[in-house]
């Protein structure tokens, strides 16, 4: 292979643009662990209880030859990256493993690269566990990614060893299977999307690694008809977040076609249910070493529990209703996880005509749905329907659908869910009176002895 294929030739050149607009970031990514972050850093932590295999955070550091060195770090939130040796030159093989075995085969890396000059290396990654050739991103300054075509790999897909050619000089540049979205920046839009809105961001419970999760809610003085919005409960899974922040982006705004459904429901947003998973950059688990999504029955983690108490509380509040929650991830395609057949939620028949209004909106696509995925495991789909009594939905993203497309389908499902979900509440009756329960202390009316 030559060294700069015209495609990869055209990649490197992307990120010597990218390397321009980095000034400001690179001062960013130069601390990982910045002071001012408002999630703490669990350098501390040290895993008691813990079933995850955690990465050693250093730098590597070699003698490439004719005086150049060449440094390779984990030593930022979202890293994830097990070992590292020299087997040439300027040949390096990067060692990948996930935090516990056996394990959902998504596998996730991200490290950074600098030479003292600039310099051609070759890198040989091994990940455990692969099921397909994993891709390759890059960016200099963590924020801006572009793709390494496939002109710049050996290796045959679902091969556990891939080599990639890369150009580095001293400014850093990041390698990741995927572009990274992580703590910092769903923090940052959090906080942006809650200020334009006039809403406070809170947290609402702690992660094992003691970082806060943090919800708000969009349109707190409509009734308390609900939607909830949720993602990141599994870490690489990044299209999710794009999906969420978009859908919600869409939500924000007070065109016609929304204005009507802000005045009408308040919507619940956890951006991030697993930080620490996110931070170690795991393949699956949180870091006490459990799959979130199959934890909705015995809540054994403080992230479950944390999500479920904030909607529990909702669902607590005098007239209150649930209509909907939604679950952000990605795989290998987009697809959508119903609640499963048979599932009394109500609104009954949403499911049904949202993705109906969707499709309509998608002539071109064939959507697809289904509603028996892993109908017997314990997703937030599954305790949606059956605890909170409402349609739960996984929302998936390919891990390889472009941005853009992924920004206008969630605009889409956030539109067809608000003509849906405003016209069904709208024929329903208002909610029943609060009936006292026990415990409840019961006032006599005024002027009755
Ligand atoms: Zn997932």
């Amino acid at each position: 292979m030559p060294l700069l294929s015209g495609a990869a030739f055209r990649w490197l050149t992307a990120l010597a643009a990218l390397a321009a607009l980095s000034v400001i970031v690179k001062a960013a990514v130069a601390v990982p662990f910045a002071s001012g972050s408002p999630r703490p850093a669990d350098e501390s932590f040290a895993g008691t209880g813990s079933t995850v295999e955690l990465q050693e955070r250093r730098v590597w550091t070699f003698d490439a030859g004719s005086g150049v060195q060449v440094c390779i770090d984990n030593l930022f939130s979202g890293a994830r990256l097990n070992g590292c040796e020299q087997v040439g030159p300027r040949e390096f093989r990067v060692v990948v493993a996930p935090e516990r075995e056996p394990i959902n085969p998504s596998p996730w890396y991200a490290f950074r690269l600098r030479s003292s000059k600039p310099c051609e290396v070759t890198l040989r990654l091994a990940i455990a566990t692969a099921k397909a050739r994993p891709r390759a991103w890059a960016s200099r300054d963590g924020r801006r990614w572009a793709m390494a075509p496939d002109s710049q790999w050996t290796g045959e897909p679902g091969a556990r060893e891939c080599t990639i050619k890369v150009s580095i000089v001293p400014d850093p540049i990041f390698i990741a299977s995927n572009q990274m979205i992580g703590i910092e920046e769903l923090d940052a839009w959090s906080t942006r999307v809650a200020m334009e809105s006039g809403v406070p961001v809170q947290q609402i419970g702690r992660s094992t690694g003691g970082r806060p999760i943090l919800a708000f809610t969009l349109n707190p003085t409509a009734p308390p008809d609900h939607v909830v919005v949720i993602g990141r409960q599994h870490p690489p899974e990044v299209s999710g977040s794009v999906g969420l922040m978009k859908f919600i982006e869409r939500l924000q705004q007070s065109d016609a076609a929304l204005a009507d459904f802000g005045k009408r429901f308040r919507i619940t947003v956890i951006p991030l249910v697993n930080p620490d998973g996110v931070h170690e950059g795991q393949w699956r688990c949180t870091l006490g070493g459990v799959d979130a999504n199959r934890d909705w029955h015995d809540f054994s983690q403080p992230e479950t529990r944390a999500v479920r108490d904030a909607i529990l509380a909702l669902q607590r509040e005098p007239g209150s209703r649930i209509h909907l929650l939604l679950d952000l991830h990605a795989t290998d395609r987009d697809v959508l996880y119903t609640p499963a057949p048979g599932s009394a939620v109500e609104p009954a028949g949403f499911v049904e005509a949202w993705l109906a209004g969707v499709q309509a909106r998608f002539p071109r696509e064939q959507l697809e749905s289904t509603a028996t995925h892993n109908v017997d495991q314990w997703t937030f789909k599954r305790w949606a329907a059956e605890v909170i009594k409402a349609p739960g939905i996984t929302i998936e993203f390919g891990s390889l659908t472009p941005n853009e497309r992924i920004a206008a389908k969630s605009r889409v499902f956030a539109e067809v869910m608000a003509e849906v979900l405003g016209a069904q509440v709208a024929r329903r009756s208002p909610p029943a009176p609060r009936v006292p329960g026990r415990g409840d202390v019961v006032k006599p009316p005024v002027g009755v002895p």
